[in-house]
């Protein structure tokens, strides 16, 4: 049966009339970056992959098929958004919503979400809201064993440009997460801290207060100059992110029981054997969903390996 409607409410969600355009050569607090050698030894990069960004700044064309219902996730965000904007201003702690500005020190422009008077003092704190699937509210807004409650680090890196930028009349930055299908919501305080030169966030949430030192702003920054370098000089950063992992990376995390049951299950017999080359194929078909998800993965791996389907709970992990 033909559809009456839903076929061209999917079309227009991936094709819409109107396109979104962003000042062009700028960067944006939602591409903030870092790297830091993780708790295994291992060099760790958070945040937006540096190539993906330089391919964006040479107007690339993105490719890749667009998904209606991710469209319409992110498009539920702002509604939401909108929605406790609204309650925001009706609950009188309202000081303004969707503020701008361009950084011309670090040539990153931004859209705040809202900024609100804190209770007691008034003093403006801005608030960055995050709709997220059930998949990502593990941890962020319901700890579990596994989890520990937490906000996401690239939303921390996100709110740190703010911070920097506003260093001189917000001292706080709230990440409030919503689960988009149960309604809960929780929030974590961000605030900077200075030492040695370098800015790190410390963060406050119901289970108590937490140091990152592990994450910097001056890093971030530093990566953005990286990323000009490239730009200036017409030379393709290195990729941050891996759409397959090598088989001794694979094998590393069975060993630290970073795989699920199921996963670690199938590769137990040859990791303990030591079955492990990374010349041969892999163990597991396993990589970052920043790749799967990247809109230059295939002008990134061209030649190399084709995108798999992308499952649901991948699609929730980056929504
Ligand atoms: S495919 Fe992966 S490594 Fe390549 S640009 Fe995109 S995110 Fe970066």
């Amino acid at each position: 049966m033909a559809s009456v409607a839903l076929d061209r409410i999917h079309n227009l969600l991936v094709n819409p009339y109107v396109k979104e355009t962003r000042r062009g050569g700028a960067r944006y607090p939602s591409s903030s970056s870092t790297t830091y050698i993780n708790q295994y030894g291992e060099d760790t990069v958070v945040g937006t992959c540096l190539r993906r960004q330089w391919y964006a700044s040479q107007d690339y064309e993105e490719t890749g098929e667009k998904n209606a219902e991710g469209t319409m996730k992110a498009l539920a965000g702002n509604l939401w958004s909108q929605f406790l904007v609204d309650r925001i201003k009706e609950a009188g702690f309202w000081y303004g919503d969707e503020t701008s500005f361009y950084n011309a020190e670090l040539n990153v422009s931004g859209r705040v979400d809202v900024i609100v008077a804190e209770e007691g003092t008034r003093h403006p704190v801005g608030v960055e809201i995050k709709t997220v699937g059930t998949f990502v509210s593990k941890g962020v807004i319901k700890p579990t064993a596994a989890y520990p409650l937490a906000p996401k680090e690239d939303h921390v890196l996100q709110t740190m440009i703010y911070l920097y930028h506003y260093r001189n009349a917000i001292k706080k930055w709230v990440l409030l997460y919503m689960d988009r299908n149960t309604m809960e919501m929780a929030e974590h305080v961000v605030r900077l801290e200075e030492e040695d030169g370098y800015h790190y966030p410390v963060i406050s949430n119901e289970m108590g207060v937490k140091e990152w030192k592990h994450i910097r702003v001056e890093d971030i920054i530093r990566r953005w100059q990286e990323l000009e370098i490239h730009i200036k000089n017409k030379t393709l950063p290195e990729r941050d992110y891996e759409l397959q992992y090598a088989n001794s990376k694979i094998a590393a995390m069975y060993n630290t029981g970073r795989l699920t049951k199921t996963d670690s299950k199938r590769i137990q017999k040859r990791v303990e054997s030591g079955e492990v080359d990374d010349n041969k194929p892999p163990l597991l078909e396993k990589g970052d969903w920043q790749c799967r998800f990247c809109p230059f993965l295939q002008e990134c791996y061209r030649e190399e390996i084709a995108p798999d389907q992308i499952s649901n709970e991948q699609m929730d992990a980056t929504l």
